[in-house]
């Protein structure tokens, strides 16, 4: 049977105030998987998940998929928790590290509260923020990308947010550093460490020191899993305890489960692909800067170039000729071009075109 969507009346505006303003998070371009599309726009790991991931994945299949899964993932706590050298109680998993986020939002924060953060980084905390209807307050990075914990701690939040390497710069405040923002402040720190697989400090060890840190993690980037969707957060068993209470009762299905505990074991694999990626990313850097951009020194797997040639038709530019990056053009910062590390190949031929681009305009 099919229905008719001919319509016969005008809908009405059901929805609540604070969802009907609301713009809503646009995730960057995802082309169909054509092999003549060249994918530098959103981060993803050029390198396929370990193997070990799949075995993992396929061994359950012959299993009851009636069941459901475990519903605090504890096959995945443990697997983490050996990693982390914590109890697997100081370990949440969650649906994506974006699940995380809205589970630690829900949490902390009501309607009118205030939720503060730095800003540019991850568009998406002012959607989530706004859909609990809390009230996002953002703290523009100074001209280095270092902190205003003054300004922040002054908001009087009841949540912050910290991504730790930040998007786009791609920039890294050092665990010290953070440990006196901590301190600051009267409310929980979430130190969004998404990218922390390509950098050289993490802040994981803060949470046995300070009881306000908790760090988010995600198996999209470092992992090469952004298709899995599987995140978790490391905080004091007090907290975990309460943002528990807030999850979905079963927010990892089995299958992830099964795929993010092989990959969280298996660090001999993130180590060959972190090496490849950080090897690309000094080139990319160096031939970003010898076009004339001015680029940050990045720790994660993407690259930020501004006050170079024009960015807008360079990104058009390249569009045209498959290539996808972002262009990126934050209120009162410079714009510029955010740029994935792919493979070394998908690299150089970002780079060509990125030299046609500007020779083309010149
Ligand atoms: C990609 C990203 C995330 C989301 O990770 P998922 O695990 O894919 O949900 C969170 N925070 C930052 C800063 C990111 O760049």
């Amino acid at each position: 049977m099919s229905i008719s969507t001919e319509t016969a009346q005008p809908l009405k505006n059901y929805f609540a105030p604070h969802i009907a303003g609301l713009a809503g998070y646009v995730p960057g371009e995802q082309s169909k998987h054509s092999s003549d599309i060249i994918k530098l726009n959103t981060n993803e790991n050029p390198y396929p998940p370990s193997p070990k991931v799949a075995k993992a994945i396929t061994a359950l299949l012959g299993r009851p998929l009636q069941r459901y899964p475990e519903p605090m993932a504890d096959t995945f706590r443990r697997a983490a928790a050996e990693q982390l050298d914590v109890p697997i109680d100081w370990i949440l998993a969650g649906n994506g590290s974006d699940d995380m986020l809205t589970v630690l939002i829900r949490t902390f924060s009501t309607p009118g509260d205030v939720v503060a953060y730095p800003t540019p980084s991850y568009v998406l905390y002012k959607t989530l923020i706004n859909i609990q209807g809390a009230r996002p307050v953002e703290i523009p990075f100074d001209d280095t990308w270092d902190l205003d914990d003054e300004a922040l701690a002054a908001t009087e939040p009841r949540l912050v947010f910290l991504a730790n390497p930040n998007g786009p710069s791609g920039t890294v405040q050092s665990p010290e550093r953070v440990a006196r923002l901590a301190t600051r402040l009267d409310a929980p720190l979430v130190v969004d460490e998404a990218y922390v697989d390509f950098a050289e400090s993490s802040c994981v060890g803060l949470v046995k020191q300070f009881p306000n840190v908790v760090v988010t993690r995600s198996l999209s980037k470092g992992y090469g899993l952004a298709g899995l969707r599987f995140g978790y957060l490391v905080a004091r068993p007090e907290l975990i305890a309460g943002l528990a209470k807030v999850k979905d009762s079963y927010n990892c299905d089995m299958l992830s489960i099964a795929g993010a505990s092989a990959a969280v074991s298996d660090q001999d694999y993130l180590a060959q692909t972190r090496a490849k990626i950080i090897a690309t990313r000094t080139r990319l850097i160096e031939a970003l800067r010898s076009f004339g951009f001015r680029v940050t020194d990045s720790q994660a797997n993407f690259a930020w170039a501004t006050d170079g040639p024009e960015p807008r038709p360079i990104y058009e530019y390249l569009k045209d000729r498959g290539i996808l990056i972002r262009h990126m053009n934050y209120p009162g910062r410079v714009e510029g071009l955010r740029i994935s590390v792919g493979t070394d190949d998908e690299v150089d031929r970002c780079l060509d075109q990125l030299r046609a681009a500007i020779a083309s305009s010149a």
